[in-house]
């Protein structure tokens, strides 16, 4: 559709009325000019208020229930938004992620979005409403309200800019876009005015806690151009699009580190075939995600396997992991929840070789011991003790020249 904007508060901007005024304030500038559909979030921490509650009265809350249950904290927000707007004399409607025509899968809880039908959106836009959509939620094919996974108003909001064909999904935040690193442990962090698919790929994949994963992956695919910027300022935020060449010159984009990982070992396996496949493919029946993995050379046909997995998971990993290794006639597990990876990001590392070892000796010159690397095409990992984690970041920020 000509000339729409996708606008998504997340839920620290729609936390109290005077900041929903604000929300409202903003809307009806953009929608002066544009056709606006909006997307909110439920108010500051509500959905964890919500799960704690729920788990208050069963371990294992029912994930139907739940989905329901986490449904109302968007659905108070775009109730609450459209009757800001619509005092201000502006003509608005709210929808619900069903009324909005977001078609979900059945897995409650994490669903993923299969179709739109945004026919509703667009007859309500027609008719020159600004259309106010609830984030993180859908209908599965049973009629249930599924939610799409934490942090999924991110999600609604680029598939929504996709199914509509708006001109760009506008992110709104406490923060003022992508910084080259976390301003708050790293003073002379700046702010990036533009970076790359990929890139943020990487940079919310390690910690990052800006934007969804999937909700980039989406953009990628459907080339929604993103713009991530503050809720309180007209400042121009950072622009998230495919790769131009001028991003390339830039080596290192970002400095990124994640505090959730927990490292664990098996010794003394067997050295045969299958054995790794046995290792990962329980863990991966358990839904365990792993991020690192190194098998050292075998010494007496006897190998190590290091890898690592978020903390959450750590404590079903471990007791996996010695009945595997009691049924293979392996040594002990070892773990550590004291480390942290640290990471670079950059897709100009492709062209520029010796980012790397830069990136070692950097670590090194500043006493901090290396447990494990990892790389891809645009990004570096090195897990770290967990104590050395502030230092490395703004060591590597100022080696990097990201300062
Ligand atoms: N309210 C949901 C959550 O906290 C969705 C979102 O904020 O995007 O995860
Ligand atoms: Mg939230």
């Amino acid at each position: 559709m000509n000339n729409l904007v996708v606008m998504k508060f997340g839920g620290s901007s729609v936390a109290t009325p005077e900041k929903i005024k604000n929300v409202a304030a903003r809307v009806t500038q953009k929608a002066k000019k544009n056709r606006v559909v909006v997307v909110v979030s439920a108010p500051g921490d509500m959905t964890d208020d919500l799960i704690e509650k729920a788990k208050c009265l069963a371990d294992t809350p029912d994930l139907r229930e739940m989905d329901l249950l986490l449904a109302t904290g968007e659905i108070q927000s775009i109730a609450l938004l459209t009757i800001a707007i619509k005092s201000k004399g502006f003509d608005a409607i709210s929808l619900t992620g069903p009324q909005a025509g977001i078609y979900a899968d059945n897995v409650h809880t994490k669903a993923k979005i299969k179709k739109i039908r945004p026919q509703k959106i667009i007859s309500e836009l027609k008719k020159d409403k600004i259309v106010i959509v609830a984030g993180f939620q859908g209908i599965n094919p049973n009629d249930d309200i599924a939610t799409l996974g934490r942090g999924g108003s991110d999600l609604t909001a680029v598939a929504l800019t996709a199914a509509l064909k708006a001109t760009e999904c506008e992110i709104y935040t406490d923060v003022k876009g992508v910084y080259t690193a976390d301003p708050r442990v790293v003073h002379d962090a700046k702010r990036l005015d533009m970076l790359s698919y990929d890139e943020m790929l990487e940079l919310a994949g390690v910690g990052s806690q800006v934007m969804m994963s999937r909700s980039i992956e989406v953009a990628k695919k459907y080339n929604v151009v993103i713009h991530v910027r503050s809720s309180f300022s007209d400042e121009k935020g950072t622009l998230i699009m495919k790769e131009v060449p001028k991003m390339e010159n830039v080596v290192v984009s970002g400095v990124a580190f994640d505090k959730n990982e927990s490292k664990l070992s098996i010794t003394d396996v067997p050295d045969r075939p299958g054995i790794a496949a046995k290792i990962f493919g329980a863990l991966a029946k358990k839904n365990i995600n792993v991020d690192m993995i190194i098998q050292s050379a075998a010494s007496d046909k006897r190998n190590d396997i290091s890898f690592t997995v978020s903390k959450n998971d750590l404590k079903v990993a471990v007791s996996l992991l010695k009945n595997i290794s009691k049924k293979l006639g392996g040594g002990t597990v070892i773990f550590d929840e004291n480390v942290a990876k640290v990471s670079i990001v950059g897709i100009g590392m492709r062209s520029h070789p010796g980012v790397a070892s830069k990136m070692f000796k950097i670590l090194a010159d500043n006493g901090i011991n290396i447990q494990m690397i990892s790389t891809s095409e645009i990004k570096i990992s090195c897990i770290i003790s967990s104590r050395d984690t502030t230092q490395a970041v703004r060591v590597l920020h100022g080696g990097f020249g990201l300062g």
